[in-house]
């Protein structure tokens, strides 16, 4: 395995510990866009269902805080991290992601743009995330008490939701396949 330098490691804190200030709860990810922190119960015999309530970390978006010192905390303990996940869902922000995939036989913009005209909504400005292989994360609120499911091609082909118990990949996050920008 490569090692990951330092300055990564520290970039992927300082954008983390920044959202975490905008009240995005995160959690450090690896270069796989997994959580860094392996679940503490994984040599458990029969799986166990605890999203933290063991007290330590390791339970992926379950983690997420805002907390700058538990931010810290997480990613001292996950040195390899390269990127952070934002926590959809929660308040107060009770993100949503819009997943706008992009490959040869797909184009989800074009998807979303016709589920607009069809259902009369308007697509807002918001913040783009532009990943690594071309797709688009379009972040939107959602009301306090309604809960948003994650689903994949549901709404459209290409078109996948990130919501209660999802995380997005944050900006300024380094994966093996190149950088998430805005
Ligand atoms: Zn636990």
């Amino acid at each position: 395995m490569a090692t990951i330098d330092r300055r990564t490691a520290t970039l992927a804190l300082a954008h983390a510990l920044s959202a975490a200030e905008r009240g995005l709860p995160v959690i450090p990810l690896s270069r796989t866009k997994l959580p860094a922190l392996r679940s503490p119960h994984r040599d458990a015999p029969e799986p166990l269902l605890c999203r933290g309530e063991c007290g330590g970390p390791g339970h992926g978006v379950h983690d997420a805080t805002t907390d700058p010192a538990t931010v810290r905390a997480l990613f001292a303990a996950a040195p390899w991290a390269t990127g952070y996940g934002i926590a959809c869902g929660r308040a107060p922000h009770h993100l949503i992601g819009v997943d706008l995939d992009t490959k040869a036989d797909t184009d989800a913009t074009a998807a979303l743009r016709h589920l607009a005209l069809r259902h009369l909504f308007t697509i807002p400005e918001t913040v783009v995330v532009l990943t690594p292989s071309g797709g688009r994360h379009l972040w939107l609120t959602g009301p306090p008490g309604v809960t948003v499911p994650n689903s994949a091609s549901r709404l459209a082909p290409g078109i996948d939701i990130r919501g209660a118990g999802g995380y997005l990949v944050g900006p300024g996050s380094l994966t093996a396949h190149g950088v998430y920008r805005t």
